[in-house]
């Protein structure tokens, strides 16, 4: 079988309501670009990266220079051909393998008619638990509905979230406001969820290394008394981490520092990090996130699924990791349940007792819905992108790291977003 073409295609779908993080703000909808990779025989394989626009399209264009004519089973051998480590240093495309990895690997299952999770050594669980993962969020800006400022609607919406989806791990996403303002929501989130013995509920908590280390240590002891999955990169750096677990009694988990196998294996020879978020886009494809999973079970570290952000496709290149990895111990992140549509046939993945099935069609086991991925490109061609890294409402402010630059919880103010 051999490689003939590569489309890619910029979306954006709606959210229900902008998320806030450290860096600034989801300005209520995600940009992903879908991919396509068709071949000789007929069968066409989906990938999704993040971010998008001309530029992303362009670069899977200039991709058929080297895969066109490549047999998609040649997995390792498209690695280099594309992504080899040294030429890496000049043109990084690690998230692009990914997306053509996942799509290969979707063509791979259709051709054998199995799903994913066969090729990749047969699956351990038949659904994978999801965590809640709750955002400080503006209103929606044309509804005015779903902000979450206080600690009053934060409770709320989480409880509306357990309520609706069935997620007994909540995960909070902080460092948008003071820590000592975020400690008292991830106290009262505790409190209210039930971090005791008879809910079973179990929490982590998220500032995307925005702290210093002494309030990282600061925080970390306020809240070693709460069932913690983990305390998820508090700061930023492998040795800020490793100072910070010296001195706080709870798992420390990463997806920032550990992204790559050099970096694992400084970890592994010197622990920083006890828990390695695996993410299926910043490693390279699905097969990498495999391998790391075996390196964190020979050396006894705990692994979860990392999302950074995700529609249909991604998502089941992260319930097919989870199918097979023995090691996942942690229910998965995935920022899915904040959309409100996808670009699949068949509508979104539905969540059952916070679970989602791992798809069993041939491949990845998910359809292209042509009208939908018609209806949110043309949504991108007059939204356009967004900027990650800022804050609708503050167009003046950049963060630093240690951030000091701290939003304040009693400015209700809503941005001014374009919908
Ligand atoms: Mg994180």
């Amino acid at each position: 079988m051999k490689i003939t073409d590569i489309k890619a295609t910029t979306v954006t779908v709606p959210l229900e309501a902008p998320l806030r993080h450290a860096a600034g703000c989801h300005w209520g909808r995600f940009v992903r670009t879908i991919v396509e990779v068709e071949t000789d025989e007929g069968i066409t394989g989906l990938g999704e990266m993040g971010g998008g626009g001309e530029s992303a399209e362009a670069a899977f264009r200039a991709m058929k220079g080297y895969l066109v004519g490549h047999d998609p089973a040649r997995l390792e051998e498209m690695r280099f051909k594309i992504a080899n480590p040294t030429a890496s240093l000049y043109n990084n495309r690690t998230q692009i393998l990914a997306a053509l990895e996942f799509a290969c690997l979707d063509i791979l299952g259709k051709k054998w008619n199995v799903p994913v999770h066969e090729i990749l050594g047969g699956r351990l669980q038949s659904e994978v638990p999801f965590a809640s993962y709750l955002f400080f969020r503006y209103a929606h800006p044309r509804t005015g509905e779903g902000e979450v400022r206080t600690v009053d609607q934060l409770v709320q919406h989480a409880r509306e979230l357990k309520e609706k989806y069935g997620f007994t791990s909540h995960k909070l996403k902080g460092g948008v406001f003071h820590p000592e303002y975020e400690l008292r929501c991830y106290q009262a989130l505790a409190e209210e969820l039930g971090s005791d013995t008879q809910s079973g509920d179990s929490f982590r908590f998220d500032p995307n290394a925005s702290w210093s280390t002494e309030q990282a240590i600061w925080f970390g002891q306020q809240i070693e008394n709460i069932r913690n999955d983990y305390f998820e990169d508090p700061v930023f750096g492998l040795h800020a981490m490793r100072r910070t677990r010296e001195k706080v009694r709870m798992p420390l988990a990463t997806n920032t520092v550990v992204v790559n196998f050099e970096q694992l294996a400084a970890n592994v020879l010197d622990t920083a990090v006890d828990v390695i978020l695996l993410d299926t886009t910043f490693w390279g494809g699905i097969r990498p996130c495999v391998k790391a999973a075996g390196v964190c079970e020979t050396f006894q570290l705990g692994v979860a699924v990392h999302s950074s952000g995700e529609l249909g496709i991604q998502l089941a290149t992260m319930l097919h990791l989870g199918a097979v990895i023995p090691n996942l111990t942690f229910a998965a992140d995935a920022h899915y349940h904040h959309l409100e549509d996808d670009i699949i046939v068949g509508g979104k993945f539905e969540y059952h007792e916070g679970r989602i099935s791992v798809p069993t069609g041939p491949g990845l086991g998910v359809e292209l819905d042509r009208d939908k991925l018609h209806e949110y490109g043309e949504l991108y061609k007059r939204l356009g992108g967004y900027a990650y890294d800022k804050d609708p409402l503050r167009p003046d402010w950049s963060p630093v790291v240690p951030n000091t630059r701290w939003a304040d919880p009693n400015d209700d103010r809503q941005p001014k977003i374009a919908y």
